[in-house]
């Protein structure tokens, strides 16, 4: 069969630029081409694994290796290091500023203190928090009201369940049940199909973790070598954690005006190495439910597992039905949706240290159970990152679970919404305020157009309020609690919003020059993110560090 002449003459050209590159390359030293050869392979292998790992742009990752290869300069790391000093030292001041006794006990004391020294030296840390959290002033943090009937019942609950382990099923079968038990709970909640299956986690980063290694190896047996992580800008940053510690990489999807995931856009991000569609239920940022229904149907189309991460919402979106809000369908109930990131220690009211990571089948459960059949130390199997786990967790968890109960849940969830919405109301009626996202369950984000929206969070901030600061774009929100819903609370804040936005507003900078705006403005300059990360690591240190000297 003859070839079509095109191809006969690209074929021809081919063969004459390949006798011209014969011809060149005999002028050369045939130990210098095979070095430049194996050379040329190395820096393509370098370049095309630095590709391939990250879904950055190129250029913004050239840009940040040529900005790495720079700070290694000595001339260069001593100025930067000069630099940092003034702020590093400003860091570990402001992380003990409340700790006023500056005695830090470094050594392991001699001889034992008697309990009451010990328990004197606790309440005498305690004291050191300044924020009133049962006022409302704290956004999302402590979600429920500490009362004390359920604190001592916690109390009598971790007195006999401190030195459990459920590792060793065997020796606490007690605390095994309560596991199962508080996970079965939770899938029922979640509408999970018979067979469905799940694992009680430390808290909601772990949870997302676990789902994310499950997909990776679920991808990996299906032949995806480097898989990939859709989820919306707005997704929890525990997904690019995962991503990180898996080795997999991560692609971020736009978002609409409303801060809810653009499904067109996540279409077309497919691609055949994309293992795990993620939807919030709600996201942290604006507290904005992704579609899920739409997801689930785009999951299902192209037969990848979707993920809805309903870590924050986790005790409130599976009652917001019977406390009389309406909800689209966010849980098992939607075909595509193949597993659910719940938080018990958030809105399920537990102590930190409880989430739960649930699965539709026990198959897809077992993508994230790990074993070490081989062991010198016998068979070795865990079905989350701990090897031992804290029992007192899920004994906790399970205790208040059973104590508060669906009717309470309901309740909490009615007051918690409602005063939510009549927040969301109000701040739109403040001069100058504008909001972001749809707050459809706990969360109120704002910011402005006409003010520098840190300058509020930071006067704010002097009225003793903690709320969260947002970038890209530049926003605050609070996560209201149990402790916020109640008219005071919700009265006060809207009056505080309302005088902070009034005095900002009435500044010759409008707010630009607030301390928060400040750092993050200058963070948004540096076009190296490793100094910024560089300043977070200084506060991570400072964390666990000794006070320095007043
Ligand atoms: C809090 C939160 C997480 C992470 O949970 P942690 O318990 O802090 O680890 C994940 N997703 C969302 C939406 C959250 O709000």
């Amino acid at each position: 069969m003859p070839l079509p002449d095109g191809i006969n003459l690209v074929m021809d050209k081919v063969s004459h630029l390949h006798q011209i590159t014969v011809d060149h390359l005999r002028k050369y030293d045939p130990l210098v081409l095979t070095i430049s050869v194996f050379g040329g392979t190395l820096v393509y292998l370098k370049v095309s694994r630095i590709y391939s790992r990250s879904e950055q742009p190129l250029l913004k990752r050239l840009r940040a290796y040529a900005f790495a290869q720079a700070r290694k300069l000595p001339f260069v790391q001593r100025k930067i290091a000069k630099e940092m000093a003034p702020a590093k030292a400003d860091i570990l001041k402001s992380i003990h500023k409340d700790d006023n006794d500056r005695v830090f006990i470094a050594e392991l004391p001699k001889k034992g203190k008697t309990p009451v020294e010990v328990q004197q030296l606790a309440t005498q840390y305690d004291a050191y928090g300044r924020f009133d959290v049962s006022e409302g002033k704290v956004s999302g943090t402590v979600y429920t009201d500490r009362a004390d009937e359920h604190l001592e019942m916690l109390a009598k609950i971790y007195h006999d369940y401190a030195y459990s382990n459920p590792l060793h099923a065997d020796v606490f079968p007690g605390v095994r049940k309560m596991e199962a038990e508080v996970i079965r709970i939770v899938l029922n909640l979640y509408h999970a199909p018979a067979g469905s299956s799940g694992s009680l986690t430390t808290g909601g980063t772990e949870s997302i973790i676990m789902a994310c290694f499950a997909y990776r190896n679920l991808a990996q047996a299906r032949g995806i070598e480097s898989p990939v992580i859709l989820c919306a800008t707005t997704a929890h940053a525990a997904f690019d954690k995962a991503a990180h510690l898996c080795g997999m990489r991560i692609r971020h999807v736009p978002v609409d005006a409303n801060c809810r995931l653009d499904v067109k856009a996540m279409k077309r991000m497919i691609t055949n190495d994309v293992c795990v569609l993620v939807g919030s239920s709600p996201n942290y940022p604006t507290g904005t439910i992704d579609p899920i229904k739409e997801i689930s149907e785009l999951g299902l189309k192209h037969n990848i597992p979707v993920h809805v991460d309903a870590c924050l919402g986790g005790f409130l979106v599976p009652f917001m039905e019977e406390a009389g809000y309406g909800i689209d369908l966010f849980d098992f109930r939607l075909p595509g949706v193949t597993s659910i990131s719940c938080d018990t220690h958030k809105y399920g009211c537990t102590p930190k240290g409880s989430s739960i990571v649930m699965y539709r089948t026990q198959e897809l459960h077992h993508h994230q159970f790990f074993t070490v059949p081989e062991w010198s130390g016998g068979i070795y199997a865990t079905p989350t990152i701990a090897g031992s786990r804290a029992g007192a967790n899920a004994a906790v968890a399970w205790a208040t679970l059973l104590y508060l109960g669906k009717d309470e849940y309901v309740r909490r969830c009615r007051e918690i919404i409602k005063s939510t919405r009549v927040i969301a109301q109000g701040m739109k009626k403040i001069a100058g305020i504008k909001l972001m996202g749809s707050s459809d369950v706990s969360v109120v984000a704002f910011t402005s157009d006409q003010f520098n929206i840190y300058a509020v969070g930071d006067l704010l901030h002097k009225k003793g309020y903690n709320l969260n600061t947002l970038q890209n774009p530049q926003a605050i929100h609070v996560c209201l609690t149990y402790n916020h819903a109640n008219e005071k609370a919700v009265n006060a804040f809207l009056a505080d919003v309302r005088e902070a936005a009034a005095t900002v507003s009435q500044s010759p900078d409008k707010g630009k020059g607030s301390a928060t705006a400040a750092l993050y403005g200058m963070a948004a300059q540096v076009p190296d993110m490793s100094l910024v990360e560089e300043m977070t690591f200084a506060y991570l240190d400072a964390c666990y560090a000794e006070p320095p000297k007043q």
